[in-house]
């Protein structure tokens, strides 16, 4: 939650009524915004997730060569589909299908994991890259069956159905950066699609800005019986999972536990479903996953680039990973019953336009460092970023959720904050371009960088 008139306000009486603050040219309203999260149509999401239960099985071990059952169908479904959007876009969409062989605990077999996906081209910033993800293969009670019918309705043909309705309305506009729309496989079996993925990402030397990995999105009921469908659970992790011993250090003593790239992305999808959504409202839950539990955001996290797992607010446990059957009355599986379409439709219009927003706005300013120890002011900067209108520097309490004052910067690369006491506050820095689109804000340093960084010098093998 945070509203940039608010936060300009309050700024000036953190400034001590500072007349003089210039107002950044963010408009209070972005008409795309409002134009394609109005075209989610939840009467197609409902057939995308009945089209992928019809295929009996998407489990990673199971049939490939059938055209009606099985991961290799279902595969082939999404690959069609994404070429059919790309055909009413006049080719916008380059469609990939990069696959790795694995062997595993859960993949006794060699087995070959592979990830559709559609890559909307950017138009000014290519390489910058804004991915939409969740997983096409399901399961059973029992991990290892591959032949048992696993309709996966909720885990997770409901994220596949919205990452296709984000390829259908997106595809229709273009964009300065690039929007990537992945249909991954074995996540089930460990997290293998999101392995395919983040090598990927980095053979073609992607700038990955943000994931939004959608996993069980389109359940509203919960086990207890709670009906969750006015929130959806944005989980980010707190420090990144890249972070080296000396970093941790530098970190523990000067903060950026709760301000990761992924944390702050949370925050911008938060802010968002406040301006452009009714009755949908982020929880930010400060956490990787669930609790003991993954998603194939965690293998993006571990090659470095920003990443959230986007979950509907009450799971029944009842509908997922469950042999089809009733025992005591009680009906367990993840079938189409268990899915809200209303909901689900909410949920893909925050990713969609959490997607337009990021792939609108500049890039994430880098260089942030923040000075101004034994000093009564604090002087931010970061690094220029080409084609801006400027910078809004951000604070807030060091136990505020969100975002809360602001200044505009103009097109200056620091800003002095007078008054404004470093040891008191959190900062950070957003990059807004003369639309008044804004970056997700950066939180000073390598803990809040949006940038990957260098990966790790190969291991010798050893001798
Ligand atoms: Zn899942």
């Amino acid at each position: 939650m945070r509203g940039w008139v608010l936060a300009s306000t309050m700024a000036a009486v953190a400034l001590g009524g500072g007349s003089a603050l210039a107002q950044a040219p963010v408009a209070a309203d972005q008409p795309l915004l409002r134009a394609v999260t109005a075209e989610v149509e939840a009467a197609r999401l409902r057939t995308g997730i009945e089209r992928m239960v019809a295929f009996g099985t998407r489990h990673t071990a199971s049939e490939t060569r059938s055209n009606t059952r099985g991961i290799g169908a279902a595969r082939r479904w999404v690959e069609r589909e994404f070429r059919e959007i790309g055909r009413g876009c006049g080719g916008c969409l380059e469609v990939a299908t990069p696959s790795q062989t694995f062997t595993g605990a859960r993949l006794p077999r060699p087995t070959e994991v592979m990830d559709v996906l559609a890559i909307q081209r950017g138009t000014t910033d290519p390489e910058r890259v804004i991915i939409i993800s969740a997983h096409l293969d399901s399961r059973v009670s029992d991990v290892m069956d591959f032949t048992s019918d696993a309709p996966g309705a909720n885990d997770d043909a409901s994220g596949v159905a919205a990452v296709m309705e984000a390829a259908r309305v997106l595809s229709k506009r273009r964009f300065p950066a690039t929007l990537v729309y992945a249909a991954l496989s074995g996540e089930e079996q460990g997290l293998y699609g999101g392995t395919v993925l983040a090598n990927y990402a980095a053979s073609r030397n992607w700038r990955v800005e943000a994931v939004l990995n959608n996993d069980i999105v389109g359940n509203s009921r919960g086990q207890s019986g709670v009906v969750g469908n006015t929130h959806v659970r944005v989980f980010s992790e707190g420090t990144r999972a890249t972070e080296t011993a000396e970093q941790a250090n530098r970190r523990r003593y000067n903060g950026g536990e709760v301000d990761s790239p992924s944390r702050n992305l949370a925050r911008f999808l938060d802010d968002l479903a406040d301006r452009y959504l009714s009755n949908l409202d982020v929880l930010m839950v400060y956490r990787t996953d669930r609790y003991g539990r993954g998603g194939d955001q965690v293998r993006m996290l571990e090659a470095g680039y920003p990443a959230v797992r986007v979950t509907e607010a009450a799971e029944n446990y009842d509908r997922q990973h469950q042999d089809l059957r009733t025992e005591n009355g009680v009906r367990y599986g993840d079938t189409v019953a268990g899915v809200d379409f209303a909901y689900l439709a909410q949920v893909t219009r925050l990713n969609i336009a959490a997607m337009a927003a990021l792939a609108s706005a500049p890039p994430p300013p880098t260089g942030v460092t923040i000075a101004g120890a034994v000093k009564p002011d604090t002087t931010v900067s970061w690094t220029a970023v080409p084609g801006v209108a400027g910078y809004r520097v951000w604070w807030r309490s060091t136990t505020d959720p969100q975002w809360r004052f602001s200044r505009w910067a103009g097109p200056a690369t620091s800003l002095v904050l007078p008054g404004v006491v470093i040891d008191d506050w959190f900062f950070g820095v957003s990059a807004v371009s003369a639309e008044g689109w804004a970056s997700p804000v950066v939180f000073p340093g390598v803990a809040g960088s949006f940038e990957r960084p260098p990966p790790a010098p190969p291991v010798a093998p050893a001798g």
